[in-house]
Protein backbone atom coordinates (compact mmCIF):
# COMPACT_ATOMS: atom_id res chain seq x y z
CA UNK A 1 0.00 0.00 0.00
CA UNK A 2 1.42 3.19 -0.77
CA UNK A 3 1.79 6.06 1.83
CA UNK A 4 -1.05 8.83 1.40
CA UNK A 5 1.04 11.99 3.37
CA UNK A 6 -2.80 13.21 3.32
CA UNK A 7 -4.09 10.74 6.60
CA UNK A 8 -5.35 11.96 9.68
CA UNK A 9 -1.46 10.91 11.82
CA UNK A 10 0.18 12.50 8.75
CA UNK A 11 -1.21 15.97 9.71
CA UNK A 12 -1.08 14.98 13.09
CA UNK A 13 2.68 15.27 12.84
CA UNK A 14 2.57 18.13 10.63
CA UNK A 15 0.74 20.29 13.51
CA UNK A 16 -2.45 20.83 11.00
CA UNK A 17 -4.84 19.10 13.58
CA UNK A 18 -4.09 18.91 17.54
CA UNK A 19 -3.28 15.65 19.43
CA UNK A 20 -2.86 14.96 23.55
CA UNK A 21 0.63 14.54 23.24
CA UNK A 22 1.92 12.06 25.94
CA UNK A 23 5.82 11.88 24.58
CA UNK A 24 7.71 12.81 21.59
CA UNK A 25 11.24 12.27 20.02
CA UNK A 26 13.29 13.09 17.32
CA UNK A 27 11.68 9.42 15.51
CA UNK A 28 8.34 8.83 17.05
CA UNK A 29 4.89 10.48 18.29
CA UNK A 30 2.90 9.53 20.97
CA UNK A 31 -1.07 10.27 21.91
CA UNK A 32 -4.19 9.65 23.43
CA UNK A 33 -6.65 7.90 20.99
CA UNK A 34 -9.30 10.82 20.64
CA UNK A 35 -12.21 7.28 21.22
CA UNK A 36 -10.54 5.45 23.92
CA UNK A 37 -11.15 1.83 24.56
CA UNK A 38 -9.28 1.34 28.04
CA UNK A 39 -8.57 4.13 30.87
CA UNK A 40 -4.85 4.01 29.48
CA UNK A 41 -5.26 4.09 25.10
CA UNK A 42 -2.18 5.69 23.56
CA UNK A 43 -0.92 5.51 20.21
CA UNK A 44 2.71 5.68 19.09
CA UNK A 45 3.65 6.35 15.88
CA UNK A 46 7.02 6.51 14.17
CA UNK A 47 7.59 10.24 12.30
CA UNK A 48 8.40 8.36 8.76
CA UNK A 49 6.14 7.79 6.25
CA UNK A 50 5.24 4.24 7.36
CA UNK A 51 1.89 2.70 6.68
CA UNK A 52 3.17 -0.87 8.67
CA UNK A 53 5.13 -2.51 10.71
CA UNK A 54 6.81 -4.30 7.35
CA UNK A 55 6.91 -1.52 5.60
CA UNK A 56 8.66 0.42 8.64
CA UNK A 57 11.35 -2.43 8.80
CA UNK A 58 11.70 -2.80 5.33
CA UNK A 59 12.93 0.80 4.32
CA UNK A 60 13.10 2.18 8.11
CA UNK A 61 16.38 2.54 9.35
CA UNK A 62 17.80 0.56 12.86
CA UNK A 63 17.41 3.73 14.51
CA UNK A 64 13.58 4.08 13.67
CA UNK A 65 12.63 0.90 14.58
CA UNK A 66 14.79 0.67 17.80
CA UNK A 67 13.20 4.14 18.58
CA UNK A 68 9.65 3.19 18.11
CA UNK A 69 10.19 0.37 20.13
CA UNK A 70 11.72 1.99 22.56
CA UNK A 71 9.11 4.36 23.02
CA UNK A 72 6.07 2.39 23.46
CA UNK A 73 8.39 0.74 26.36
CA UNK A 74 8.72 4.34 27.47
CA UNK A 75 5.18 5.47 26.63
CA UNK A 76 3.68 2.39 28.75
CA UNK A 77 6.06 3.43 31.89
CA UNK A 78 5.31 7.07 31.53
CA UNK A 79 1.40 6.10 31.31
CA UNK A 80 1.14 3.74 34.32
CA UNK A 81 0.52 0.85 32.43
CA UNK A 82 3.11 -1.28 33.29
CA UNK A 83 1.21 -1.24 37.19
CA UNK A 84 -1.33 -4.08 36.13
CA UNK A 85 -0.23 -5.45 32.79
CA UNK A 86 -1.23 -3.80 29.45
CA UNK A 87 -1.60 -4.89 25.80
CA UNK A 88 0.21 -3.55 22.64
CA UNK A 89 -1.56 -4.11 19.60
CA UNK A 90 -1.45 -3.24 16.02
CA UNK A 91 -3.61 -3.29 13.14
CA UNK A 92 -2.54 -3.59 9.60
CA UNK A 93 -4.40 -3.88 6.53
CA UNK A 94 -7.52 -4.90 5.39
CA UNK A 95 -7.59 -8.11 7.19
CA UNK A 96 -6.21 -6.19 10.58
CA UNK A 97 -8.79 -3.39 10.07
CA UNK A 98 -6.49 -1.08 10.01
CA UNK A 99 -8.29 2.51 9.50
CA UNK A 100 -5.52 5.17 9.88
CA UNK A 101 -3.00 4.33 7.19
CA UNK A 102 0.12 5.54 9.11
CA UNK A 103 1.61 2.42 11.12
CA UNK A 104 0.65 2.73 14.69
CA UNK A 105 1.07 1.23 17.90
CA UNK A 106 -1.99 0.95 20.29
CA UNK A 107 -1.37 1.10 24.14
CA UNK A 108 -4.03 -0.46 26.32
CA UNK A 109 -4.10 -0.60 29.83
CA UNK A 110 -5.76 0.59 33.22
CA UNK A 111 -8.29 -2.09 33.43
CA UNK A 112 -8.75 -6.18 33.09
CA UNK A 113 -8.59 -6.14 29.00
CA UNK A 114 -10.30 -9.48 28.49
CA UNK A 115 -9.50 -12.25 25.81
CA UNK A 116 -6.88 -11.20 23.23
CA UNK A 117 -9.36 -11.75 20.16
CA UNK A 118 -13.29 -11.45 20.45
CA UNK A 119 -14.31 -15.40 20.37
CA UNK A 120 -15.94 -16.04 17.09
P1 LIG B 1 -6.73 1.46 13.65
O1 LIG B 1 -6.21 2.09 12.37
O2 LIG B 1 -5.68 0.69 14.38
O3 LIG B 1 -7.95 0.64 13.41
O4 LIG B 1 -7.18 2.61 14.63
C1 LIG B 1 -6.97 3.96 14.43
C2 LIG B 1 -7.18 4.66 15.77
O5 LIG B 1 -6.96 6.03 15.57
C3 LIG B 1 -8.58 4.50 16.37
O6 LIG B 1 -8.48 3.93 17.66
C4 LIG B 1 -9.12 5.94 16.41
O7 LIG B 1 -9.91 6.21 17.54
C5 LIG B 1 -7.85 6.76 16.38
N1 LIG B 1 -8.01 8.07 15.74
C6 LIG B 1 -8.61 8.32 14.55
N2 LIG B 1 -8.56 9.63 14.26
C7 LIG B 1 -7.91 10.22 15.31
C8 LIG B 1 -7.54 11.58 15.59
O8 LIG B 1 -7.79 12.51 14.84
N3 LIG B 1 -6.86 11.79 16.75
C9 LIG B 1 -6.55 10.78 17.62
N4 LIG B 1 -5.89 11.11 18.73
N5 LIG B 1 -6.88 9.50 17.39
C10 LIG B 1 -7.55 9.23 16.24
Amino acid sequence: MAYDPENIFAKILRGEIPCSKVYEDDHVLAFNDIRPQAPIHVLVIPKGAYVSLDDLTERGTDEEVAALFKAVGKVARLTGATEGGYRILANIGENGHQEVPHFHVHIFGGKRLGHMLPKQ
